[in-house]
């Protein structure tokens, strides 16, 4: 039903937390997925992971989403090997907290340069190939906090309202070459990334979520698929919330 078989997907920052949880969700349905991180370590053990699960196709870069000439390798080699790229799904984010008064102008950087910067130029080199095929999805990975704002977020925030903006202006850009630019904003997602969060401040989300829970990987993961799905096929420059209804 989700159409996702042979498809070519490439997911950035791929080899833990929620973009783990994608690359599995598509190698389940059949895709051939590929994704990439920095550290190798992570990366090998994801691969095995994939093939305990059976007999799918999957492979991995190192390559850090800062650097474009990277970028460039790592899609000319899946395209010399494929012939293809179907999906994207920019994924790889981090945070750099600090109230603003503290913020050192490094930790403003690496967040906008990994976060927002590293979705511009994957896009930049996937459109390249998707624009020749007439047909791609394009799926940013957003956050709650981008439309809610956070204290002590202020280079995270600004990425993530930054990445909504840029996927309704690509969405408007490549609309008519059969491609769709849409972004799913997660709430509070247990991952790595959340882990190191103060119990006191995790019961205080709780309360915040209307459904009682922090969100599962596989929750964002079901949203990725649906809009990389043909179900999704008219839907472009939208933002798809998934929070437990901590933000509606
Ligand atoms: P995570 O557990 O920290 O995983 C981040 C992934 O990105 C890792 O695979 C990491 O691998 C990779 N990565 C980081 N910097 C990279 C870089 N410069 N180049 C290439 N890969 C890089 O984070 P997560 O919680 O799964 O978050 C995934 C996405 O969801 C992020 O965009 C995040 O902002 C967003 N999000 C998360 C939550 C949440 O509650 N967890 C909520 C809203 C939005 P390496 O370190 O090996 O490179």
């Amino acid at each position: 039903m989700l159409d996702l078989k042979e498809k070519v997907v490439f997911v950035t920052g791929g080899s833990q937390g929620i973009g783990a949880s994608i690359v599995k969700a598509f190698y389940k349905y059949g895709s051939r997925v590929y994704f990439c991180g920095r550290s190798e370590e992570k990366l090998i053990s994801l691969c095995k992971e994939l093939s305990e699960i059976g007999n799918g196709n999957c492979g991995y870069f190192i390559g850090d989403v800062k650097d474009y000439k990277k970028i460039e390798e790592m899609l000319d080699k899946l395209i010399k090997h494929e012939g293809r790229i179907d999906i994207l799904v920019n994924n790889a984010g981090i945070t750099r907290d600090n109230i603003i008064l503290r913020m050192k102008e490094e930790e403003w950087d690496e967040v906008i340069n990994t976060n927002l910067k590293g979705a511009f130029f994957f896009t930049k080199v996937a459109l390249k190939y998707m624009i020749k095929q007439k047909s791609g999805k394009i799926i940013n990975i957003s956050s709650v906090v981008g439309s809610m704002g956070n204290p002590g977020q202020g280079n995270y925030c600004a990425s993530k309202a930054g990445i909504e903006g840029f996927t309704r202006a690509i969405a408007r850009e490549v609309a008519s070459r059969g491609i769709t630019v849409n972004a799913v904003a997660p709430g509070y997602i247990v991952t790595p990334m959340t882990e190191k969060l103060p119990e006191e401040v995790k019961n205080n989300l709780m309360n915040m979520i209307p459904l009682g829970r922090l969100g599962k990987p596989e929750d964002i993961a079901n949203a990725v698929l649906f809009l990389a799905s043909c179900m999704a096929d008219y839907i472009t420059g939208q933002v798809l919330h998934v929070n437990g209804g901590m933000y509606m």
